[in-house]
């Protein structure tokens, strides 16, 4: 089968790989139709996440058709259409039990944080991802879930991970009626998770981020007041100024560790990003936010980053939630807020990919070309 190969950091080609087999009773094999790379993904791409093994197939945000089922599966069958959570999680053991999918102990016995995810280094789990023509599903009677006649396959595979983790990252804000919410960065997650504010109840949602397409599209979709932070002194007292001096009641960072790296990228010449010793977006987020306010974030940083101003955290008596979003949880709301259009995640789609072109698209998506907000490889 044809499938994406990592060959080091940046370079990412298409090749023929063994088809996948049925390893454990409750696996299936599920024939991919779409598959969208994450800012996730770039992380991997760009060298950044330890134990990203040269040979491995990227790729958690995918949808498919299953192909084969074990013998243990019992709430699927041959050719259900379904989307597929990106965490892969047993839904037994104690985390999955209380909701945390992203955290499922068996699925990724060795590791004390995240559990397994698809296509996500052996830090992970070592699993095969979906920017394949095929791959094999793990405890398939937990995630995959089949996706509702009429839905549209772009929203389906952005319910994968998108959706729920600009949610989570909303819910996790703890947003209050009437609360002023800023969210660091505008790609796919941001522009979410901006969306998504408004359903708990903002007030006012503001946006950061460097690319004016990506402002003017959150400014739409979201809607919402969205600001070029490379045209502003100083963010922090920005963000203070348009508050009454309070600061944002809750700070979203979207960002994770792109900004730490763009300081250190002049001097490798490679994003290094997870080792530059400061992540913009974090700092400013609990710089902005209100005495006793919350910080949710979502941006994904190197398991050991030491990263947080610290004495600024505790003085002003912060509140700071983070994790790997739990899909299957929130699967059976937004799957609803979909079909009844109060989320349109398909209109984030710009790029549409076949999986041939995998290279094409992670640099198009990488650098931020030909106003890129979310690419979908199509086997
Ligand atoms: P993306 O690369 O498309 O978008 C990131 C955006 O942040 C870019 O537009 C960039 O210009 C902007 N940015 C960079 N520095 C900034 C700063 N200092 N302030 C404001 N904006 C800044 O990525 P994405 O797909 O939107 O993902 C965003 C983050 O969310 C990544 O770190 C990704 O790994 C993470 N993520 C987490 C989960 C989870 O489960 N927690 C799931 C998916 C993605
Ligand atoms: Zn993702």
């Amino acid at each position: 089968m044809l499938a994406m190969n990592y060959r080091g950091p940046g370079r990412v080609r298409i090749d023929h790989k063994p088809m996948p087999e049925i390893k454990h009773p409750e696996d299936a094999i599920v024939r991919v139709t779409r598959s969208c790379i994450c800012g996730s993904d770039l992380h991997l791409y760009n060298g950044n996440v330890p134990d990203t093994r040269v040979g491995s197939t990227f790729g958690h945000e995918f949808i498919g058709v299953v192909e084969e089922i074990g013998p243990e599966v019992h709430k699927l069958k041959v050719g259900d259409q379904v989307l597929v959570p990106f965490n892969v999680a047993c839904g037994k053991c104690h985390f999955c039990q209380q909701g945390m999918f992203g955290n499922c102990h068996e699925s990724n016995p060795e590791a004390t944080a995240v559990g397994g995810i698809f296509g996500y280094s052996h830090t992970a789990g070592g699993y095969d991802g979906g920017q394949a023509e095929f791959v094999r599903v793990p405890y398939a009677n937990v995630g995959p879930t089949v996706i509702p006649p009429g839905m549209d396959p772009d929203d389906a595979v952005l319910l994968t991970d998108v959706v729920p983790t600009g949610y989570q990252a909303a819910e996790m804000g703890g947003i209050q009626p009437g609360d002023t919410v800023v969210v660091f960065g505008a790609g796919p997650v941001g522009i979410m998770a901006a969306r998504c504010a408004w359903l708990f109840g903002a007030g006012r949602v503001i946006v950061f981020d460097q690319y004016e397409y990506r402002l003017e599209f959150v400014r739409n979709y979201a809607p919402c007041e969205a600001y070029n932070f490379k045209e502003i002194d100083d963010p922090v007292l920005f963000i203070k100024k348009m508050t009454d001096w309070m600061g944002a009641d809750v700070c979203i960072d979207a960002v994770g560790a792109e900004a730490a790296g763009s300081a250190l990228q002049t001097i490798t010449g490679r994003k290094t990003l997870l080792q530059a010793g400061s992540a913009t977006a974090m700092h400013w987020a609990i710089n902005s936010v209100k005495k006793g306010g919350i910080i949710s974030v979502v941006g994904v940083y190197g398991p050991t980053d030491n990263l947080i101003p610290i004495g600024n955290f505790m003085n002003k008596g912060l509140t700071m939630r983070g994790n790997q979003t739990s899909v299957k949880r929130l699967l059976p709301r937004l799957i609803e807020h979909v079909q009844n259009g109060v989320l349109n995640p398909r209109a984030l789609i710009t790029h549409r990919v076949p999986l041939e072109d995998v290279a094409d698209a992670y640099h198009i998506f990488s650098e931020k070309l030909d106003n890129c907000i979310k690419p979908v490889l199509i086997p």
